[in-house]
């Protein structure tokens, strides 16, 4: 529905998994039973009685980022074209709302002296995508982690994805998607690198 564009953005914010020590799953849990009764959520069916904690355990699990070791190789034939990895999928909570936003990351760069294991394109994305976030800011994010690990000549990131706060409230735009990008090095400042990389998302399905 909505097309953003986050290249024009300065330099973004320093990008470092946080340490998360402080959960506290039994309080999740009574803070859950709290809120569902508060909305007038009967939980004293059999069937409901364990609702609360399962929910407590299904937000940590969506906010808990993975584990994962960064690979990359030695760029040495000196491979020098733009490498994409396509149709991502990922989910992430609208810190907003507090609602999933749910769609696909497509994840592009220029090799300079690294290349990329290409599960780590994927993991990157997993990494960002779970914690409360907005989208914009996720897609730079990414963008940068991968400067940051692998200094490459050019980064491109594109993500799209259905907010459910559209599309279960507020005005109710079922399978409406919104498009963000982030570019980096030569995929921003290079129109011919640019548009060969817009061209390469254009033909993406
Ligand atoms: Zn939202």
């Amino acid at each position: 529905m909505e097309q953003v564009d986050t290249h024009t953005r300065g330099p973004a914010e320093a990008v470092k998994p946080r340490r998360r020590c402080g959960i506290d799953i039994a309080a999740a849990g009574a803070a859950a039973e709290a809120m569902l009764r508060a909305l007038d959520v009967d939980l004293d069916v059999v069937d409901r009685r364990e609702t609360p904690a399962r929910m407590a355990r299904a937000f940590v699990e969506l906010l808990t980022p993975p584990a994962f070791n960064p690979t990359a190789f030695d760029n040495a034939e000196g491979y020098d074209e733009i490498v994409v990895v396509a149709g991502i999928g990922f989910h992430s909570l609208c810190e907003h709302h507090a609602l999933p936003f749910v769609g696909t990351a497509d994840i592009a760069y220029v090799p300079a002296k690294m290349l990329a294991g290409l599960s780590k394109l994927a993991w990157v994305v997993q990494l960002f995508a779970r914690r409360l976030q907005v989208q914009e800011r996720m897609t730079a994010q990414i963008a940068d982690w991968l400067v940051e690990q692998m200094d490459p000549a050019g980064v491109g990131v594109r993500l799209r994805a259905e907010h459910l706060c559209m599309s279960l409230r507020g005005p109710h735009a079922g399978g409406s998607s919104t498009t963000t990008f982030a570019a980096r090095g030569v995929l921003r400042d290079h129109p011919d690198r640019r548009r060969e990389w817009m061209g390469m998302l254009a033909g993406l399905p």
